[in-house]
């Protein structure tokens, strides 16, 4: 058994809010700024360029890599960080593409996350002709693992639908077809227990600044199969994966560790914060935390449905195939959302019609989650969400 859940006393959440979008932007621990104040005013301040080595900042990324590893079922020294998403997902889809070169295609799902798709594209722009990405629906992606398939990527949770692929078996049957296996764990890390290194894919890539607390733009993770990691021929060449960044060395020669998918100087404000982040998890046992978000979810579903019959769940409604999030359909979901945002309960908006609400067991109780729902069946039931003043769109949603 691990500590009692929720942790708010660790997180400073607004007074009157109740903030169910943990799921795309963590709340700010409370340690956070303090450390961030540390770093900018003794290390950066008073040490200035000696602190790569006096305040252990050259060592920050692999540190706080070996605390998310711990959170995804990782070994120690497996998972780098630094960079965004974005680019780590190039990365990993570049060595798995080299690890197979005989073969052409990337299979992922039209759910995907635009950007993890965008990557897929440019990427092929870079490579020979013949290489194609195939988006199936979700549903279709184990059938569509074709023996022509260099590599499967995949986003374990589907962050408009919250609907989570079966990480274990989908491994299994790109393994069994000869593909290489990526998960996008952006959805995924500290929201449940996940045994990454168990379902032996080949590659996992994740954010910081979602359940983890990060802060925005906060460094990324990625994770390569130890036994593979020597293998790996780093699409970004960057001197901070060299073996010996500081021999200057004219030629490149990677790290024999994870540490060549780093690429260049790391985010030590951002880094720092994340790791004061991440204590938030000690004593936190993953299993009582995906416990606890099933049940918060659940707990929605059967509010909402209760009280507000205008809205459609797009959530599976079984909490074993769902995320940490529950997303319902609403034509006018942008208005009401932003009509919700305005009465203390924040949560976001997905086009084309997807209310989207994010359960945080670290911080989110099942007082917050029978409010939420409160006030979203006063919105609907006053038409509170026809105010033109819900109606114009941010640039954020
Ligand atoms: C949040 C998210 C991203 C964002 O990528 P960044 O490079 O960090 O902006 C990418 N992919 C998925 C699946 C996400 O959920």
């Amino acid at each position: 058994m691990g500590v009692p859940l929720p942790r708010k006393d660790l997180f400073d959440i607004p007074e009157g809010v109740i903030y169910l979008d943990g799921n795309s932007l963590g709340v700010l621990p409370k340690g956070a700024a303090a450390r961030a104040t540390r770093v900018i005013e003794e290390e950066w301040g008073g040490q200035l360029i000696r602190a790569w080595n006096s305040a252990g900042w050259m060592d920050l990324p692999r540190v706080v890599g070996d605390r998310i590893a711990g959170l995804v079922g990782a070994p120690a020294g497996a998972v780098a960080t630094g960079d965004t998403l974005s680019i780590k997902v190039y990365q990993a889809l570049d060595a798995a593409l080299k690890i197979r070169p005989d073969r052409r295609i990337i299979l992922s799902d039209n759910g995907n996350f635009p950007s993890d798709l965008y990557m897929a594209q440019g990427l092929i722009g870079t490579k020979d002709t013949g290489y194609e990405l195939r988006t199936p629906d979700p549903e279709a992606v184990a059938q569509a693992i074709t023996e022509d398939v260099a590599a499967v990527m995949l986003t374990h949770v589907d962050y408009r639908s919250g609907r989570m692929h079966d990480m274990k078996a989908i491994t299994e049957k790109a393994h069994a077809a000869g593909a290489v296996m990526i998960w996008d764990l952006a959805h995924s890390a500290g929201a449940m227990d996940l045994d990454i290194a168990g379902s032996r894919a080949e590659f996992a890539v994740g954010c910081s600044y979602k359940y983890l607390n990060g802060g925005p733009g906060a460094p990324a993770f990625i994770y390569a199969r130890p036994d593979i990691v020597q293998d790996i021929d780093p699409a970004l060449a960057g001197w901070l994966g060299h073996e010996a960044p500081f021999a200057m060395d004219p030629d490149y020669r990677p790290a024999m560790s994870t540490e060549r998918l780093r690429v260049g100087t790391p985010p030590i404000l951002q880094l720092a914060v994340l790791q004061e982040a991440l204590t938030a998890w000690d004593g936190v046992d993953l299993a009582d935390l995906r416990a606890a978000s099933m049940r918060l979810g659940d707990l929605f579903i059967a509010e909402v449905e209760a009280r507000c019959p205008a809205l459609t769940l797009a959530s599976p409604r079984d909490a074993a195939r769902r995320g940490s999030q529950v997303s319902f359909a609403f034509q006018h979901g942008y208005a009401a959302m932003q009509a919700l945002i305005d009465r203390g309960v924040i949560g976001d908006f997905r086009a084309p019609d997807i209310m989207r609400f994010g359960f945080t067991p670290l911080y989110i109780d099942e007082g917050d989650v029978v409010a939420a729902a409160t006030v979203l069946q006063e919105v609907l039931e006053t038409d509170a969400w026809r105010d033109p003043k819900y109606q114009a769109r941010s640039r954020v949603t």
